[in-house]
């Protein structure tokens, strides 16, 4: 077992003896334009929560990657939505919720893009966005609304027993109020959508460079570093997971030279989020005093 105490923090890669013991676990899906969703579980000896985070894939291809990280697609409580896009709400969990007894939460502005996917009113439940947060077992959630397009998608923190997450995605521009919501966080998942110049000189049609450029689509590398480099003061994330890179405009391997180059202290700390296959499952464990 390889762990290190970080903040009172154990992060391990001990799957076992839960006795005495919350451990958070969290892992991203599949991120991109055909597709976003994470997963995290809040487990302890008396208790689990397993939270989907956007609907993006099909419940169908959900189920397989939540069981090639050893994760039981029926012991899934809920879906939380960020957002109504395509990519991040599949109409596939319209008949999965009815099916399967999962809840789905959104924010109350997004009600009527809910039920315009299809997903019945019966499985819906409404959040406030820019409320105090509400909680979900042992997990307190406070969302954070930020301007997309031309509505608004929401950012979550998780504060937990065991460790803290924030998840930003579909930025139109990282706001003073998501900083301070995610500052603190022990895991941050974050949007770094394109690589500027690749942006530029792709073929895409100018209206479409505009949307997304036009502080109101997504978040490029430099504003996702200048976000990560605001949130992490004082103290750094000790995971940061990278999400929904354009598959047409930014690459892996250039995210992670630039982050060596702009800040090399967190560059160890990187998971880049893959179209088709899920993360690394991070972990964080809290022993009961
Ligand atoms: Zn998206």
């Amino acid at each position: 077992m390889t762990a290190n105490r970080t903040s009172g923090l154990l992060f391990d890669a001990d799957t076992t003896a839960l006795a005495g013991a919350t451990v958070l676990e969290f892992a991203v899906l599949g991120s991109s334009s055909a597709g976003n969703s994470s997963v995290l579980r809040l487990s302890s000896a008396h208790a689990s929560r397993q939270i989907i985070i956007d609907g993006g894939l099909s419940p169908r291809a959900t189920r397989g990657y939540l069981s090639a990280l050893g994760f039981s697609y029926e012991a899934t409580d809920e879906v939380l939505f960020t957002h109504f896009d395509h990519d991040h709400a599949k109409a596939g969990w319209a008949r999965a919720a009815l099916r399967d007894g999962v809840r789905l939460r959104c924010a109350r502005r997004h009600l009527p893009l809910a039920r315009a996917r299809g997903y019945p009113d019966v499985c819906i439940e409404a959040f406030d966005a820019d409320g105090d947060g509400f909680n979900l077992g042992a997990i307190r959630v406070i969302p954070c609304e930020t301007p997309h397009d031309d509505g608004a998608t929401v950012s979550f923190r998780f504060d937990t027993p065991a460790g803290s997450l924030g998840l930003a995605t579909d930025l139109g521009r990282a706001s003073s109020t998501l900083i301070e919501s995610l500052r603190g966080v022990d895991v941050l998942a974050i949007e770094s959508n394109y690589d500027r110049a690749m942006q530029l000189s792709s073929n895409r049609p100018e209206f479409l460079k505009d949307r997304i450029m036009g502080g109101k689509g997504h978040l490029s590398n430099d504003e996702c570093i200048d976000a990560v480099r605001a949130i992490a003061a004082p103290r750094a994330p000790g995971h940061i997971v990278l999400l929904h890179l354009s598959r047409e405009c930014n690459c892996p391997d250039l995210v992670r030279n630039l982050w060596s180059r702009t800040l090399p202290a967190l560059e160890p700390k990187l998971v880049i989020a893959h179209p088709f296959q899920p993360t690394e499952l991070i972990r964080l464990r809290r022993e009961q005093s």
